[in-house]
């Protein structure tokens, strides 16, 4: 199928901000994503006590299932709000700090420093700040990276992956003439080219 339809579509931060701000946030899934259930056993692969990175998470609940059984989460998000009220949702006290290597971000971690949340943009992130991940979930994130930026993405979450590290993607398939996205349609060939 064609992509070209939206492979000059550009979803500025703001917009993403705005979504958050008016509540516009029909991709966040209350009860979390039945395909992280299913393929639980794929990410943890009889592993415990993994480091699991969510990127562009949102306020996704699957955070709070993956350190109730002793993981330790990092996720990265643009909306402050959407944090926040991850934290408030699950009852969590969390404090917040600067993060001196990125101006304006700032970590919000719970107070056992399980759940570590940096609000930023992934793209500011990099191995020498957030270290490297055992597993990764990648639900509403690479479908929501602009098609322009996908390789720098892709790249980038290569460099936070440890050798033996799993990594769970969610894509969606439909006729990208039809829908302008995101979420964007991310066929398997391109994925397979974007992570060789
Ligand atoms: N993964 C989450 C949210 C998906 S929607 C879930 O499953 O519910 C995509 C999210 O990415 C939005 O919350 C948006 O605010 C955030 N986002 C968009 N661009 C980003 C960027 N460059 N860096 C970090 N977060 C970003």
């Amino acid at each position: 199928t064609d992509t070209g339809s939206q492979k000059d579509r550009v979803v500025a931060e703001e917009e993403w901000l705005r979504k958050w701000e008016t509540g516009n946030i029909w991709f966040h899934k209350e009860r979390g994503h039945p395909l992280l259930q299913k393929y639980l056993d794929v990410l943890l692969n009889g592993r415990s006590g993994l480091r699991i990175f969510f990127p562009l998470c949102g306020k996704a609940v699957e955070m709070k299932w993956l350190a109730d059984m002793g993981h330790s989460v990092v996720g990265v998000e643009v909306s402050e709000k959407a944090l926040k009220e991850f934290f408030a949702e699950h009852s969590l006290p969390f404090c917040e700090e600067p993060v001196p290597e990125i101006s304006g971000a700032k970590k919000l971690q719970t107070t056992s420093g399980n759940i570590a949340l940096y609000c930023c943009s992934i793209y500011d992130l990099s191995s020498s700040i957030v270290g490297k991940f055992d597993g990764v979930w990648d639900r509403g994130a690479l479908v929501a990276v602009n098609p322009r930026d996908r390789q720098r993405y892709v790249s980038l979450m290569i460099t936070l992956m440890e050798k033996n590290s799993s990594y769970l993607l969610v894509t969606v398939s439909y006729d990208p003439n039809k829908h302008k996205g995101p979420p964007f349609y991310v066929p398997e060939s391109e994925i397979k080219s974007l992570f060789g």
